[in-house]
């Protein structure tokens, strides 16, 4: 029998995990050029004229045509070779609970494999699947503060996940959001998931959350899983929270006239997510575009759940919305990357000086009858993925999950 030092098995166990995302070691200057399409995230200004980003320090330092910038000292150069360059993409709805690995579908590494799907950012909306979660306050506090802190400290691949979101309970008083706000915790759970289910007490708390600077979303529809419950137009409405959780349902969406109804009662965040009803997600995109509100539409997946997980759930989304919903890609990108990023005020999802340099490379995937990238995306294809990027850090080249992009970018020089 051969021996095992228990040391080495801990370091091949260890290389399973992408625990040691690369972080900066010093200043670094990187210069991506060569970029054939540049989507800005911004609504108002989906595409840019620009074929140059440089980021020093992990932020954003200029963008503009390559003689127009300082490129001088790069540490890293990418040659985007006529690629597109994009905003990395945010996820606004995850229910992670510890590391790279959930219970729900006893998966491991499911938070490495979104990020070879364009994702560098998640928001958690509860971290509900974590086993023997507490449902009382001591406990469900504690938690929340303890998600907060684990995520921030591991970033699995590099990517940022906002966690630590508490699931409310009836029994909590306001001293406790502001004991939670103060503890570093900025996220409600979807309201809903736990013993909160009327409108007047959600109103009342995610009013308490929104007095101490901690958003809130709330879980829309019908029950999720067994043991969730139904949240009609009415609670939705009541409760007021800052983002309308998955309006297209997680599985189970509300009737069309209570989506309808949402719409246009509040000037909440529109969230539409993987893990849905996509006919639902398309007459909210409907919706939202008759009442000239495309700004209000996020992506998320929804993920782990009970239909696992989907490394390519934004992509999927932002193809399906673009190609079935009539929306032109650049747009499509917005939702998956601007519009959450000023939605839930996060420094990531806009290609603008100062911001965070986290960007997804991508070109249109092999054999697409899409003349570009955008029309291969109008045509329901998914693009692929060449490269990710997170604060100024090459994280991935060509992903193992998208479809394989025509082209590439290369590293010049640098790692
Ligand atoms: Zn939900």
């Amino acid at each position: 029998m051969m021996f095992t030092d228990p040391a080495k098995a801990l370091n091949e166990k260890d290389k399973r995990w992408p625990h040691d995302a690369p972080q900066a070691t010093g200043p670094s200057k990187l210069v991506i050029r060569n970029i054939g399409l540049l989507l800005s995230g911004a609504m108002e200004k989906p595409i840019l004229d620009a074929d140059t980003i440089v980021a020093e320090n992990g932020k954003i330092t200029a963008i503009g045509r390559a003689k127009e910038v300082d490129t001088e000292g790069a540490t890293t150069v990418v040659d985007a070779g006529g690629t597109t360059v994009a905003p990395g993409l945010i996820d606004s709805h995850v229910h992670p609970v510890a590391g790279d690995w959930t219970p729900r579908q006893n998966q491991s590494n499911w938070i490495d494999s979104y990020l070879h799907g364009g994702v560098t950012t998640m928001i958690s909306a509860g971290e509900v699947h974590m086993p023997g979660r507490p449902r009382d306050v001591v406990g469900l506090k504690a938690m929340a503060i303890f998600a907060q802190r684990a995520f921030w400290t591991l970033r699995p691949g590099g990517v940022k996940v906002h966690a630590g979101a508490p699931v409310i309970e009836c029994e909590m008083v306001e001293d406790d959001f502001r004991e939670l706000a103060a503890a570093g915790v900025k996220l409600l759970g979807e309201v809903g998931l736990g013993g909160v289910k009327d409108g007047p007490t959600a109103r009342k708390m995610v009013g308490w959350a929104r007095k101490y600077g901690i958003q809130s979303t709330i879980h829309t529809g019908g029950p999720s899983i067994p043991g969730s419950g139904l949240i009609d137009k009415d609670v939705v409405l009541e409760a007021d929270t800052d983002v309308v959780g998955h309006i297209n349902g997680g599985h189970t969406a509300l009737p069309d006239d209570q989506i309808r109804c949402i719409c246009e009662g509040c000037k909440r965040g529109l969230e539409l997510v993987h893990n849905g009803n996509e006919r639902s997600a398309l007459f909210t995109l409907r919706t939202a575009r008759e009442m000239g509100d495309l700004g209000r539409i996020i992506l998320g997946t929804d993920a782990p759940a009970g239909s696992g997980v989907q490394p390519l759930g934004i992509l999927r989304m932002v193809s399906m919305l673009s190609s079935l919903g009539d929306v032109p890609a650049e747009l499509a990108f917005c939702f998956a990357t601007g519009n959450t990023a000023r939605m839930r005020a996060l420094d990531c999802g806009l290609i603008e000086v100062g911001r965070s340099a986290d960007f997804v490379i991508m070109d249109k995937a092999q054999h697409s009858p899409g003349k570009t990238i955008l029309d291969s995306v109008q045509l329901g294809d998914l693009p692929g993925i060449g490269m990710t990027i997170i604060d100024g850090i090459i994280r991935t080249q060509r992903s193992r999950n998208t479809p394989p992009a025509t082209k590439v970018p290369e590293i010049v020089s640098g790692h």
